[in-house]
């Protein structure tokens, strides 16, 4: 369920860079997407393909890149990565963690044929 309402603002998102740019056609879709959103890849690939095929985006593909959770210890000031939502310091098991990523879903970048790769950068989020 939240797959499918986040992946429709994704292509909401995109449809609006499109409108915004002129572009027609885009071959494929960056996106980055934080392990601690806990959305499956897999899953939002599905409904992209399928909210898709009566857009614009039809055909295009949707390229995710997952972005692991790191952090900041706000007690020692380490800096860490998390492969599970588990944040103790392991240099001195402080709880005071400051999430720095893992939490985004950014629309990268669009290929466009002919174009080439256009920066998105912070739309999306
Ligand atoms: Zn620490």
């Amino acid at each position: 369920m939240h797959e499918l309402s986040v992946t429709q603002s994704i292509v909401d998102s995109v449809l609006g860079e499109m409108n915004a740019r002129g572009l027609e056609r885009v071959g494929a879709v960056h996106l980055k997407l934080g392990r601690m959103t806990t959305f499956v890849p897999d899953c939002v690939k599905f409904y992209y393909d399928a909210l898709t095929a009566d857009t614009a985006l039809a055909g295009s593909e949707l390229i995710i890149e997952e972005v692991n959770v790191t952090g900041c210890c706000n007690n020692c000031g380490a800096e860490l990565e998390f492969e599970e939502p588990f944040f103790i310091c392991p240099e001195c098991g402080s709880v005071d963690i400051e999430v720095l990523t893992g939490r985004e879903i950014l629309i990268n970048a669009l290929e466009v044929p002919d174009e080439g790769d256009i920066r998105v950068g912070n739309k999306g989020r």
